[in-house]
């Protein structure tokens, strides 16, 4: 059995440990590869060679740094099939989904290449009398990241890529369920020109993570996964005395106005609800349909979910891979039955279709369904209640339920009183609605016509609410003040003729 090694100081590392966690490849449903658990010791050394290296790579130019940066760009861009492949395999989603992937990770490295220009300080030319102020942006030395199963590849470059230019050394623990693009991605920085120990990779789980909380020399810790881990990740590391920012879970609400495009409507919430199987922090998981919105729309998804080819990502058919693990797929397809939703020969009355939900398409039905892979189709709920686990849950699967409501109004307030406030969007044709809409949602990332709003990579990323705790928001400018502390200095060079004592509070006036 293949064994997924750490990374540190520029090497592979075979883990000592005893525990073993197993990689699957979900399209079969079998354990292709085991990362043998980092054990404290070996954490000890990603953190030791990461600060070795620190002060000599906080040495090299702006320049240099930033030229690394290019290099692995490039680097990236002429693997990118290698390692969409690697990541399907271990993921499941589509190679040509994993490829998107790649390149949203892409444009950090681009990004943080224009460290130079983002990292000037301010200069205030008298300040006082002879006196300037200027401040200044420093690294804060070895910072960590821990990262979620479903971006294996892009997650880590959102956090890496800022983290480096800006002169820190890091460690990353990637998600032990697909843990091999991690190695991909820290050979290219190797082959870019990063010294040896800027960049360390240790695999494993909790207790890895537990360890760089409760390392000293851990300064700063970035972290994307589930809402409680995001919760008690940021309490630790803040008691650790570390800076932390942590992204947690989501619950992406679509709004859909009557008087939007049906058609497009419809095209978005497929694409944004199934694609990588739901299993995307920014995956439209409801739909709240809007006076006589729902009418046409539910009818245009269902017609289209009939459609969607699930398959494993070997088959270039396939638009729908399976979930990651069979746990998971078990625990998706519970919520469907869990519900006792009323499906269309079933029903006798409207009472009952609006009291329980009603299960349009059930992905269970799916041929794919059922072997030995974790597929599970396409499922569509209408008419779900706000207080059912199928709206309250964040499922991370491929069920998209359907709220309706009378009013824009209530609309808003169902987004605003979600837990999550990690991404919404707003579909409509009237401008004044959805500058409304803008402008008094409580969500961090907001669409309007546009589905899944993640940012470009020179805007940041993040959630509000229980989507995020920490007060910076991931990568673009945000990301580096995150990795940066800023210094400032008040600067005189006096005329010592000048020079006398006064016990005076210094005053610039
Ligand atoms: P997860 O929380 O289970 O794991 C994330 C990382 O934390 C992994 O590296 C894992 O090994 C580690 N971990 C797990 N339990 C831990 C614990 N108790 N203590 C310390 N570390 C622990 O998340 P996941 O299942 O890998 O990813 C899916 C989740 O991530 C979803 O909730 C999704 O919404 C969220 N996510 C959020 C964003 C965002 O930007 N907000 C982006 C991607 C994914």
């Amino acid at each position: 059995m293949r064994t997924v090694p750490h990374w540190i100081n520029g090497a592979r590392v075979e883990g000592a440990g005893e525990r073993r966690l197993p990689v699957y490849d979900p399209a079969t449903g079998e354990r292709q590869a085991e990362v043998v658990a980092a054990t404290g010791t070996e954490v000890r050394a990603a953190v030791e060679a990461a600060l070795a290296a620190q002060p000599g790579w906080r040495a090299a130019s702006l320049s240099r740094r930033a030229e690394v940066m290019f290099r692995f760009r490039d680097l990236v861009d002429a693997h990118r099939g290698e390692i969409a492949t690697l990541l399907s395999s271990e993921h499941g989603k589509t190679v040509a989904d994993a490829g998107g992937e790649i390149a949203r990770g892409l444009e950090n490295a681009e990004f943080a290449a224009g460290a130079p220009h983002l990292l000037k300080g301010g200069y205030s030319e008298q300040a006082a009398t002879g006196v300037d102020v200027y401040s200044i942006r420093q690294p804060l030395g070895v910072v960590a990241g821990v990262t979620p199963f479903n971006f294996p590849a892009m997650v880590p470059m959102w956090m890496f890529c800022n983290a480096l230019v800006a002169g820190n050394t890091f460690v990353l623990k990637p998600s032990e369920k697909d843990p091999s693009v991690s190695l991909l991605l820290a050979d290219l920085l190797r082959r870019a020109g990063l010294p040896d120990g800027a960049f360390n990779v240790v695999q494993g789980d909790r207790s890895a993570v537990d360890a760089l909380i409760a390392d000293p020399d851990v300064r700063a810790l970035s972290f994307v996964g589930s809402t409680p881990v995001a919760r008690a990740i940021y309490e630790a590391g803040t008691r650790a005395g570390k800076r932390v920012q942590a992204l947690g879970g989501a619950k992406n609400h679509m709004v859909v106005l009557p008087d939007a495009d049906v058609d497009a409507a419809a095209d978005a919430a497929v694409s944004a609800g199934f694609g990588s199987a739901g299993e995307r922090c920014m995956a439209v998981s409801v739909v709240v349909a809007v006076g006589s919105a729902g009418d046409a729309l539910v009818p245009a998804i269902a017609s289209r979910l009939a459609k969607i080819r699930v398959g494993p990502a070997s088959d270039p058919d396939s638009e729908m891979g399976p979930l990651i693990t069979r746990e998971h797929r078990d625990r998706v397809a519970g919520y469907l039955s869990q519900a006792q939703l009323v499906s269309q020969a079933q029903l006798v009355s409207q009472a009952q279709l609006v009291s329980q939900g009603q299960l349009v398409v059930d992905g269970r039905d799916d041929p794919a369904t059922g072997g030995p892979g974790f597929f599970l189709g396409a499922s569509l709920v209408d008419h779900v209640d706000t207080t059912s686990p199928l709206y309250t849950d964040e499922i991370f699967g491929p069920v998209l339920s359907v709220v309706r409501v009378d009013t824009y109004d209530e609309a808003l307030r169902l987004v605003n009183d979600n837990q999550y406030g990690n991404g919404t969007a707003i579909f409509t044709r009237d401008g004044g609605a959805a500058r409304r809409f803008q402008y008094d949602v409580v969500c961090g990332m907001v669409g309007v016509n546009v589905p899944i709003p993640v940012p470009v990579a020179y805007y940041s990323f993040g959630g509000w609410k229980a989507s995020l705790f920490g007060d910076l928001h991931m990568y673009g400018p945000e990301g580096l003040q995150f990795y940066t502390r800023t210094k400032v200095v008040t600067s005189r060079w006096p005329d010592p003729a000048t020079s006398e004592v006064d016990l005076g509070f210094p005053k610039v006036r």
